[in-house]
C-alpha cells in the first residue's frame, strides 16, 4: 500500500515558561483521528519532557524506567480511539504473539468477572472521580498486571497511551507498587494531553468524555469496529488538538461522563 501523500506541520507551543518549537508530519487528506495517534502521541511525550526537564533542574532524579513496571497494574484509562489503536496493534503482531497478548486481554476480563468489577469497569467514564479512585484501588489490589507488560517493561513501548507517557514519578518505585497515594511524587507536567484526547474522537474537542480501563480495549473495539468514524484533514485534526491542548486548565479533573 502506498503511503498517503504528508503534510509538514509546523508548531509553536507555550506551555508554563517553556516553549515547545517542533514541526509534525501528518497525512495532507481526510483521516480518522486513530490514524493520527502516533503523532499525537509524540505531542505528548514533547509535553512530558517538559515536566521532566522542570523536576531534573531541581536536582530530582525519575524513577521510571525498563523493568520497573509497577504502575503497570494500576487502572490504566484510555480514550477509545487508543483501544481501536491497540486492538489494530495486535491485530497486526505475529499471529503467535498477537494469540498471546489476546489471551492475555481475555484472561484480565476473566479475573475482573471474578472480582465482581467488570461491571463497574464497563461503566467506569459514568462514575464520579471519588467512586472510579475507589475501583481502580479495588482493582490495583487485585494486582491484575497490563496485558503488555513483560518482565516488568511495556512491551509497546513507543506506541503505548498517553496515560501511561503521562505517569512519571520521583518517588521510590516501592510506593507505585503499594500505591501509597499520598506518597507517590508525581512529575508536576504543564497539561496532560490525554484529557484533550478522551474528548477529542471527533477531531475537532470537547467531544463527550470517551474513555475506559486499557484491559478492556480489545473487547470494546470488538463491539464498536462498525462504528462510523467521523474524518477531517490531517493538519486540522492536529491544529484542533493542539489549540485545545494549550487552552486545557492545568490540574483539572475530569467530571463523570454524561452518556
Ligand atoms: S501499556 Fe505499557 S506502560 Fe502502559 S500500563 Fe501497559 S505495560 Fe505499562
Amino acid at each position: 500500500m502506498s503511503e498517503p501523500d504528508c503534510a509538514v506541520v509546523k508548531f509553536g507551543l507555550t506551555l508554563e515558561d517553556r516553549e515547545i518549537e517542533a514541526s509534525a508530519r501528518v497525512p495532507a487528506g481526510p483521516v480518522r483521528v486513530v490514524d493520527l495517534l502516533p503523532v499525537l502521541h509524540n505531542l505528548a511525550s514533547a509535553v512530558v519532557a517538559v515536566g521532566e526537564e522542570q523536576v531534573r533542574e531541581q536536582g530530582k532524579v525519575i524513577s521510571c524506567g525498563p523493568g520497573c513496571g509497577a504502575c503497570c497494574r494500576q487502572m490504566v484509562p484510555i480514550s477509545e480511539m487508543e483501544a481501536r489503536y491497540l486492538a489494530a496493534l495486535v491485530d497486526a503482531m505475529p499471529p503467535a504473539r498477537g494469540a498471546h497478548v489476546a489471551g492475555r486481554f481475555r484472561a484480565a476480563v476473566a479475573r475482573l468477572e471474578e472480582l465482581g468489577l467488570i461491571a463497574k469497569f464497563r461503566a467506569m467514564a459514568r462514575h464520579t472521580p471519588t467512586e472510579r479512585f475507589e475501583i481502580a484501588r479495588d482493582f490495583f489490589r487485585a494486582g491484575v498486571a497490563c496485558p503488555f507488560l513483560e518482565d516488568e517493561s511495556c512491551s509497546i513501548h513507543p506506541a503505548r497511551p498517553m496515560s501511561c507517557r503521562e505517569y512519571l514519578v520521583t518517588s521510590p518505585p516501592e510506593l507505585c507498587a503499594n500505591l501509597t497515594v499520598a506518597d507517590v511524587e508525581m512529575v508536576p507536567l504543564p497539561a496532560k494531553p490525554s484529557l484533550v484526547l478522551y474528548r477529542f474522537s471527533n477531531g475537532v474537542g470537547e467531544d463527550r468524555w470517551r474513555h475506559l480501563p486499557l484491559v478492556l480495549a480489545l473487547e470494546w473495539a470488538a463491539e464498536h469496529a462498525g462504528d462510523e468514524q467521523p474524518k477531517l484533514p490531517g493538519p486540522e485534526i492536529f491544529m484542533n488538538f493542539l489549540r485545545r491542548l494549550a487552552h486545557l486548565p492545568k490540574d483539572w479533573t475530569p467530571p463523570p461522563a454524561q452518556l
